[in-house]
Order: C-alpha cells, then structure tokens, then sequence
C-alpha cells in the first residue's frame, strides 16, 4: 500500500541531473526503504520547480543492476574490447516493438511502476551492458582484497613509468568533497596533474575563454536574473531539454517585457518563444558575433566609458570585427544581412542583456574563440556587472561547476590557481604536505591519447565517467582502454567502460549520501542521504581516502564536512561558506556573510577578477570545422541530449518512467533529406562517418535544417560517439560534438 504522506519522512536533497540544481524533497517511506515520490522545494533558483527527470528520474538508485560488491577481473588473457563488441550500433537491442529499452522487456532493467525491482537483473535485450555476459569475467573480492590490488598496482605502474604513467577521471557527477579529494589523491599520492573530467566534453572552452577574459571560470550572473534583462541572447543551447526548469524562467521573463534572441542551428522548441530565431549554419558562430559587433560599433551603441575603464585589447578587437560586414556574414552563416542588423540593433539598443550559451558554442575546434566573441560582445557594449547584465554558460551536469571550481581539472588546483604558478603551487605544497608537479597535466581528450603512445598513461583510476559512450570517436577509446596496463573503474552501475575494468568498486549514488554540490549559478547545496546503500557499495570519499591511505597518505577525515572544510581554506571563492550555514537553500559564492545573505547574484560590479581588474577583449578569426561535408559525407551531423535523458544513461535508461517516455535511438532529419534518400519515418536507416557507421530509427523533423542531422549520445546500442571526431579545440581541448561529416543511407 501507498502510504499518506504524513507517515513518510521528507528529506531535502538536490536534484542529480542538470547544472540548474533544483531543490527538491523526496518523500520516503522508511518500512520499505524507498521513495514514493519526489517534490519540488522552494529555493531563489528553482522556485519549487522541477522537470521531468527531476521529478521521476530517482528510481534507478534502486535498480536491481546496481554494483553491490567489489569485482576483480579473473581472465586477465580475456581481450577486454571483445565485451563491449556489441557497442558498434547495430541497433542490437531492438525487441520485437522496434523499440529499445532498458531492460527489453519492462520488468528487467528498470523498476515497476509501485517501486519494487523487476524480476531479474534487467539482461538483453535492451540498451544496456548484458550482465550475465560480462561478470563471468570478474570474481567477486573483499573491499580489502580489491583496495590492496588497486594500490599495489597504481603503485607498481608509478614507480616503473614515473608520474606520467597515472591519470584519473574524476565525476561532475560526485559532490565537491569527492572531486576534490580525487584530485589530490592523484596530485599527492601520484606527483601528476593528469586529473580531469568529463567538463573537458562540456564547457571546458567557455572556461578557457571566461578564465582569459575576466579571471573566473564562473558565471557572471544567475540564470534568474533573465528577469532584470531588456534582452538575451540565447545560443547554442537547447535549454528546453537540457536546462528546463531555467528554460521556464526564460518564458516567464518574455512574458514581463524581456525580448528573446535564439541563435542556434536547430530549431528547437525555445525558438518557439523567441522574438528573433536566428538559424546559423553550423560552426559559424564567430563570423556572426563578429558582425553584431561589426554592426553595434557602427551604430554606435557601444559603451565608451565601460570600454574605456574596465576592458583592454579594444582596438585590436575593432579591426578584426571590420572585415565582418553583415553581407560577409551571411555568406558565411546563412543568415541574411538584415536578421543581423536587427539581432544587432536590438542588442545594441538594450539597456541591459544577458548572453546565456551551452554547447552549441563551446563544443567545436573553434569554442574558445565562439566564447571569446560572446565575452567581447558583453564587454564592448557594457553589459557585465549590473543587474540583468553578463555571460552564464548553462552548466551540464549538476556538479560540473564545483568539480571544476574544487580543482578536478590539469591545469588548476582548487578554486582557479594555476598550476604553473611557483607561488601557487609552493601554498599548496604547504598546505597538502608534499611536493607537487609543477606542469599541467594531460587533459581527457589527451589521456585517451596518450594511453596508445609509448611511455604514456598505463595505470587510470575512473570515478564515475563513461568514457566509452562520452568521449569522441569511441572506436580510439576502445583502443586506449584495452592497451592500459591497468585499470579501476568506481561506479554505481556496470558500464560499458567498467568491461574493460581490471579492478570495479561499488560506490553510493547521490541518494545514499551526504555531500555539497554547485550549479551553474555558483549556488553550493547540501544534498543528503535519503537511501541506505545496496549491498557493500561505499561512499566515494571514503574509498578514494582508503586507497589514499594505501599509497602512503596520512589522511583522516571522518566526514564530508571535513573535506569542505578544508577546501573553503584553500578556495577564496568559497570562503565564510561552512556546512552548518549553507541552509535549505544553499548559497552564492561569492559570499561575504552566508548568515545573513543569499549571496552575490551579479559578479564583477567594479572590477573583473583578471590581475589588472579589466576584462581582456581577444578578437577571433572566422575559422571552418575540422571536418567539412563532401560527396561520399554530405551531411554535417550534431549530437546532443534529450529532455528523458542524461549522458551515457547509466542512471535514466534505468528510470521506468523516463525510459518508457523515451525508449530508442533516433536520428532527426530534415523531410526533404529523408525524402530524398528512400527514408521513412520510424524505420531504421543507417548513418555513417569516416570512423564508425550506427543504425537507428529515422525521426523526420522540421527542426532541423537541411543537410543537417542531430543524434542523441544516450544510446549504446546506436553509440553516437562512433561517428563523431576527436579533433580538439587548441585551448579548451574540448572535442567537436557539434560537427562532422556523415551519410544517413538506407537499410
Ligand atoms: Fe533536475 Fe535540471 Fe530538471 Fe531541475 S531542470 S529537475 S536540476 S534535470
């Protein structure tokens, strides 16, 4: 029986998905040990709001495929690739409706409408990794047993290869207690900075741009803060799917007054809301910002005191955005001249505007230099600093914000200080205990490539990323994964880079335990236990602290509350923050007094946090993606994410509700591309790049234009990240998800 909701207990937690972090409360009941139902919480962010996966998507920490023991790999002459075989998108998976599905059929994978699991452990046929095909392969071990081999070995690889032989991939996923542990355990039980996470798939372009522009990799102003803007520009971003719940404050701000500019090459649903819907070719972002800056410089609608007593670089920003006239543009973008003079008139003309990006920018060759145009853009026209003004990337993950802000990146320690910095690393040399290497590491990207060179990373550590499904061109990853020498997967679930896993620790999901975590509106929010873990699955602060403790480091903390203790020591970003005083509603950072205050909503007020104060304007050059169209791949292809689910969707492939909204693999085209190749609607065709082919269902859609085709990645069994390109951006070193060439042919 359904309890009522006074004999349930509440706990107030955060949402895991998207960066917008609502605040939420799930209602458990405790004879039974589950959730009945969550509910939206009332927070400055959220507003008691939440999407979808919020909503329904807290089912699969009760999956009956969780991890619940630790796993040693027993055949190690078993080739690891050949359990991930079916990772080649055939389509395997489809059961006799054409549809995919978690656990194929409903009472496997997933959970039952009423709570309870289903009747196995959720085998094939379905989108998931076939448990009875792979755990033949591992034998279960004591946490001693496992943890003893995981640092023997780290340890043995260490001291054969040197430092440069050790990565790890820390989680967006994790709370900042985690990533930030994570982080030092590889800087001060390894001596590398080759620690990263999957923020280099995500905004680690936006970052590089931010970071080199005003000094912060965070965002300016709150996403809330739509309502105080005359105008925004909305761009490259689907936040209707990827951001809802911030989405909904974007609607309710047009209909107080705020004018709507989308700029994307899709017309996804917000394009619906907008005022102005600019469809750009894609991978033409900088030869458009460099014509609304071409065109509000002409108009004279920039903002000359601004310019002159908070920026630098502006003449030579100015010359390069005058060989951008709106008619080279449109040759350019696609878009006609007069759409650009009027996006620029209205930008230029505003009072105050907000730009709000997403991965439409920052996921291309060129995403430093797309962010480096929105940043200039803001700057010249005075709009940063003041109320419904600024630059927010839309954060990803829910956490991909304090990951990054606690140091899980090469090239930072906590809080956005350089590596490379002898001052910076000498404080932190003090404050860890030991010597520390004084070089950025190697990046995601770069790890994978370096894992199949001589003398490169032999030993990996994975917490909670699913680089066989995340990362470009999977094909190369396979390659990387099977060649180390060792490898530690730590995840909730056995995912398709666990297969390749010499040692897999059970870890907790976000439901089972305590810990901090920060959205994109730098807002740090208390999510808390609401579970018991499953079987012997830990926490992942105290396993990253036991192997710690294996590789020769002192550490004894005892709680998370511990660990945010002592990263608010080293980040001055988070100083004043303590766990007793961030409240049911979290707080901002920056913030000068959390007893009192919500925190600083809008950033940079009288000075950027850049050494000289000023935001640093770099022009960029119109450059073409790596990879063009051409007649054996006429199409250029976009990947991204749905409303239902989340990344590689290890956790909402296995929520009933979320997988039964949507169950399969699509790839949308335009009618007349379908049309003209023989495709129909809800039949399967097949779309192939240089680097792999994938089979999935047609989905005709007016969204997209011609010549253009859009995959979701979530999908194993139609693995978008066979396609894509592992080319990189040269600062950001983020991948191009957003482009390159395919042919969707028929079966
Ligand atoms: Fe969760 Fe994001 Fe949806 Fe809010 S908008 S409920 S954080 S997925």
């Amino acid at each position: 029986p359904i309890r009522p909701r006074e004999e349930l207990d509440q706990v107030e937690s955060v949402c895991p998905y998207c960066g917008v972090g609502c605040a939420l409360t799930y209602n458990v009941d405790r004879e039974r040990g589950a959730i009945v139902f969550a509910e939206g919480r009332d927070q400055p962010g959220s507003q008691s709001r939440l999407c979808v996966k919020g909503r329904y998507g807290w089912d699969y920490a009760a999956s009956p495929q969780r991890l619940t023991v630790p796993l040693i790999r027993k055949d190690s002459s078993y080739p690891k690739g050949a359990l991930s075989a079916d990772v080649r998108g055939d389509g395997n998976g489809y059961n006799d409706r054409g549809r995919a599905g978690a656990g194929g059929d409903r009472s496997g994978g997933g959970m039952r409408p009423d709570g309870r699991p289903g009747k196995d452990r959720g085998r094939k046929p379905g989108g998931l990794v076939d448990y009875d095909e792979v755990l033949p392969h591992f034998r279960e071990a004591t946490w001693e047993e496992a943890l003893d081999l995981v640092a023997r070995r780290l340890k043995e690889i260490h001291a054969e290869g040197g430092p440069g032989a050790i990565a790890g991939f820390g989680s967006a996923k994790c709370s900042n207690e985690e990533a930030y542990l994570f982080q030092k355990l590889i800087r001060t039980g390894f001596g590398t900075n080759n620690v990263d996470h999957c923020t280099r798939l995500c905004h680690a372009s936006s970052v590089a741009a931010l970071f080199e522009g005003v000094g912060s990799g965070a965002v300016s102003t709150t996403y809330g803060d739509v309502i105080n803007a005359d105008v925004v520009i909305i761009t490259g971003s689907n936040p209707t799917a990827n951001h809802p719940v911030a989405s909904s404050f974007f609607k309710q701000a047009r209909r107080r007054g705020t004018k709507i500019i989308y700029v994307d090459p899709r017309a996804s649903t917000v394009a619906e809301h907008a005022d102005v819907f600019v469809q750009l070719k894609p991978g033409t972002d900088v030869a458009f910002y460099n014509a609304l800056m071409h065109e509000v410089i002409r108009n004279g609608n920039i903002d000359r005191d601004f310019i002159a007593n908070r920026t630098s670089n502006y003449d030579a920003l100015a010359r390069t955005v005058a060989e951008y006239p709106p008619e080279r543009a449109a040759q350019i973008t696609g878009v006609d001249a007069d759409t650009i003079r009027e996006v620029a008139r209205l930008w230029g003309e505003a009072r105050a505007g907000v730009v709000y990006w997403g991965m439409g920018i920052s996921q291309h060759t060129t995403g430093t230099d797309n962010a480096r145009c929105l940043i200039a853009l803001c700057s010249i026209t005075g709009n940063v600093g003041r109320p419904g003004t600024g630059l927010h990337p839309l954060r990803g993950q829910n956490n991909v914000q304090g990951a990054s802000d606690a140091g899980l990146i090469p090239m930072f320690y906590p809080d956005y200080q350089g590596v490379d910095r002898e001052a910076t690393r000498l404080r932190f040399e003090q404050a860890w205990g030991t010597q520390l290497d004084p070089n950025r590491g190697l990046t995601v990207t770069e790890i994978v490539k370096s894992a199949l060179e001589p003398g490169g990373v032999r030993g990996m550590y994975m917490l909670g990323e699913n680089p066989f499904l995340s990362d470009p061109n999977i094909n190369k990853v396979r390659k990387a994964l099977t060649a180390l020498d060792f490898l530690v997967v730590q995840d909730i679930f056995l995912t398709e880079t666990a297969e390749f896993a010499d040692v897999i620790l059970p870890a907790t999901s976000y439901l089972e335990k305590d810990g901090t975590y920060t959205n994109t509106d730098r807002r740090v929010q208390l999510g808390r236990k609401v579970l018991d873990a499953p079987g012997q699955a830990r926490p992942d602060w105290e396993i990253v602290q036991d192997i710690a403790r294996r590789v020769g480091l002192d550490w004894q903390y005892e709680s998370p509350s511990d660990v945010f203790d002592e990263m608010v020591e080293l980040m001055p970003s988070y100083a004043n923050l303590r766990w007793d005083n961030l409240g049911a509603s979290g707080k901002l950072y920056p913030n000068a007094d959390p007893e009192h205050t919500d925190g600083t909503v809008v950033m940079f007020d009288e000075r950027f946090n850049t050494e000289d104060g000023l935001a640093h304007l770099v022009p960029a050059e119109w450059l073409p993606a790596k990879e063009l169209p051409d007649a054996e791949y006429p199409m250029v292809l976009n990947t991204g994410r749905l409303l239902e689910h989340w990344h590689t969707g290890s956790m909402t492939r296995r929520s009933f509700a979320l997988d039964a909204i949507s169950p399969v693999a699509e790839v949308y085209m335009h009618p007349k591309d379908a049309a003209d190749r023989g495709l129909v609607h809800g039949e399967r065709a097949r779309v192939r790049s240089r680097r792999g082919s994938i089979e999935l269902l047609v989905r005709v859609s007016h969204r997209e234009q011609l010549g253009n085709v859009f995959i979701p990645f979530h999908f194993r069994e139609a693995a978008a990240n066979l396609l894509t390109i592992d080319e990189i951006d040269p600062f950001g070193k983020i991948p191009e998800f957003k482009f390159c060439a395919v042919q969707v042919e028929a079966l």
